[in-house]
């Protein structure tokens, strides 16, 4: 019997084994066509299904209202920190940004390089060094900004937004929900446009989705080029160009799975049971293990810890490796450890690696 290995990388994360086995049965005779997915045109019919049961399937999970438009792009969620400013910024000279952490900071920083439209920063936390995101009731948009922009999880930091803003300024909010997407309930109507890159709650890389309100279509600056263009893809039913096919039909199988353990609402429920069990055993541990963020602000998805020193940090992660517990190397950045328990993640992966914590802590005390 092959070792039940535990991957806890922050992306590209792990996958749902029955989904796995389920492509690598269709892998080579995809139902009974003789050919794979990824050797069939994108404009033929068997992959039109597939992308149209994928975006039927993400319509139903997150209910995504009627006049939201949804697209499978690629170039990740970082193609989208210019591809919103080249969309959504005509008639307008500010956009708004919230800094919580690494990758709205990259956000903000990246879109303020497209002049000469200003960047406002509405609120950050980066003086107090990211222990927790900056509350929405002290977050201060400009008048007439484009958009508001914000990340709901901050996947290096190991921040999150329990409660999603609604309603707090005039212009659309816009929030990067790469790494926090389907793994909670979310209200689609309070966002102008929600994008993610597929690798860390979705599938395999090369996918990004993008769910734009119907009306945001028309604010593109009129001398974009098509391809980086919302409206030329939408109007192109997604077929402007080749989009990622394989990447959008293991989407389309994540999605199902999602659907067969209850929906994003049982989601919710298990990734909350396994975040509490791991920030448990930090806390518990009589200090031997570490995360300073702020309580009300620790992400569910990805938990920061730190030993008492590095050398005992990088122990851990050899340790931990051994024990088929992988990739829990905190980002460069911050040093530690970090466990990336997405949806896929299952909840005795969790247990185990508290277990090894546990164990791992007596030894080393
Ligand atoms: C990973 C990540 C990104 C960058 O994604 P790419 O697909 O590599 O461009 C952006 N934002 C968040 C929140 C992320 O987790």
């Amino acid at each position: 019997m092959k070792q039940t290995v535990y991957n806890f990388s922050a992306g590209p994360a792990t996958l749902p084994h029955s989904v796995l086995e389920q492509a690598q049965n269709e892998l080579l005779d995809y139902k009974g066509n003789g050919v794979s997915v990824m050797e069939i045109s994108h404009r033929g019919a068997i992959f039109m299904d597939i992308l149209h049961r994928a975006e039927q399937s993400l319509r139903d999970l997150l209910n995504i209202p009627n006049n939201y438009k949804v697209l499978f792009l690629q170039g990740g969620a970082s193609t989208q920190f210019s591809m919103l400013m080249l969309n959504l910024t005509r008639g307008f000279d500010t956009v708004d940004a919230v800094i919580s952490g690494n990758w709205s900071q990259i956000a903000a920083a990246q879109m303020g390089k497209l002049l000469p439209t200003k960047i406002h920063i509405a609120a950050s936390n980066e003086s107090q060094h990211f222990l927790s995101v900056p509350p929405i009731s002290n977050w201060q948009p400009s008048h007439n900004a484009a958009f508001l922009h914000f990340a709901s999880n901050e996947t290096v930091h190991g921040l999150q937004y329990h409660i999603l803003p609604s309603q707090v300024a005039e212009a659309p909010l816009i929030s990067d929900m790469s790494s926090d997407i389907l793994s909670r309930e979310i209200n689609v109507a309070d966002f102008g446009v929600i994008y993610a890159g597929a690798q860390k709650n979705i599938g395999p890389a090369g996918a990004t989705i993008v769910i734009i309100r119907e009306d945001l279509l028309d604010r593109a600056h009129a001398d974009i080029p098509d391809v980086w263009c919302y409206k030329s893809h939408s109007a192109k039913d997604g077929m402007y160009n080749t989009p990622a096919t394989y990447s959008i039909y293991m989407a389309g199988l994540v999605f199902d799975w999602i659907k067969q353990q209850g929906g994003v609402t049982a989601m919710q429920k298990i990734n909350a049971k396994k975040a509490d069990l791991l920030y448990q055993t930090i806390d518990q541990s009589s200090g031997f293990y570490k995360n300073n963020i702020d309580v009300a602000s620790r992400s569910q998805m990805n938990v920061i810890f730190h030993t008492a020193s590095p050398k005992l940090d990088e122990l851990f992660v050899k340790e931990a490796s051994k024990s088929n517990l992988k990739t829990l190397k905190g980002y460069k950045l911050l040093g530690g450890m970090r466990a990336s328990i997405y949806n896929a993640m299952p909840l005795q992966g969790v247990e185990t690696l508290c277990q090894f914590m546990h164990e791992f802590a007596r030894k080393n005390s």
